[in-house]
């Protein structure tokens, strides 16, 4: 028999690199336990665009800290606006991507967005996805997922996904994406690594129902 399970106890943590497969698999894991969905990837793209286009120098600590005390970020059922600007149709470009990878390396813009992030999981009954939920956002979490998958399988992926949108070939998402990992793994704030207690999952040698049930059962097995 099913184990009952107290919904507003699941805060689900689910971090790992680009074309990994997280957007995917936290979807499903929410719709399965009716959680909320947190994609915080959408929250440093939509910002990263909105300096962008308030012509920010992000490598001024002066303009950067003005932008970031007046930043407003909102994310609602996969929209998302900053400042009262809808980003949504906007985040999934590969002009996004890497502005967001170096946006996202400044410590004030990760200030504002953890804060949000930790305010909306706050009552708990949330899936939220990204690069630094199990380590900096919700440390506390007992369930936390870190996704891993080589790079060759994470670039065919993205670019299979991304070519839907704009035609790129495979070896520019290829070296796009290596940068990207890079600058997130090596910068100082954050960077993306694996919580000492989070659960591995290589998704490249599953299918994504096969992910999802490894994750399900590791979260049914850990609320007794
Ligand atoms: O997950 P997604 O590819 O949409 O994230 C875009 C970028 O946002 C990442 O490459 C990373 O630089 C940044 N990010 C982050 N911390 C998170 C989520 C995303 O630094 N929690």
């Amino acid at each position: 028999m099913e184990k009952q399970i107290k919904k507003r106890s699941l805060v689900i943590a689910i971090d790992g690199p680009s074309g990994v497969g997280k957007s995917t698999v936290s979807k499903k894991i929410a719709a399965r336990f009716g959680l909320t969905y947190i994609d915080t990837g959408a929250m440093y793209r939509a910002v990263a665009l909105a300096a962008n286009r308030a012509k920010i120098d992000i490598d001024s600590i002066e303009e950067l800290e003005e932008f970031c005390d007046d930043l407003r970020v909102e994310f609602d059922d996969g929209t998302v606006s900053v400042n009262g600007t809808d980003y949504t149709g906007l985040i999934r470009t590969e002009e996004a991507s890497t502005l967001a990878s170096v946006t996202s390396s400044k410590s004030p813009v990760r200030r504002v967005l953890v804060e949000y992030q930790r305010k909306l999981a706050k009552n708990g009954a949330v899936v939220m996805e990204g690069r630094d939920i199990g380590t900096v956002v919700l440390p506390d979490t007992r369930f936390k997922f870190f996704l891993t998958a080589s790079h060759e399988v994470r670039a065919f992926r993205r670019h299979a996904e991304q070519k839907e949108k704009e035609s790129l070939e495979s070896k520019e998402v290829s070296e796009s994406m290596r940068a990207r990992d890079s600058l997130d793994s090596n910068r100082s704030d954050s960077p993306l690594v694996k919580a000492r207690d989070a659960i591995e999952v290589d998704t490249g040698a599953l299918d994504i129902d096969g992910v999802v049930e490894k994750i399900l059962l590791a979260i049914e097995d850990g609320t007794v």
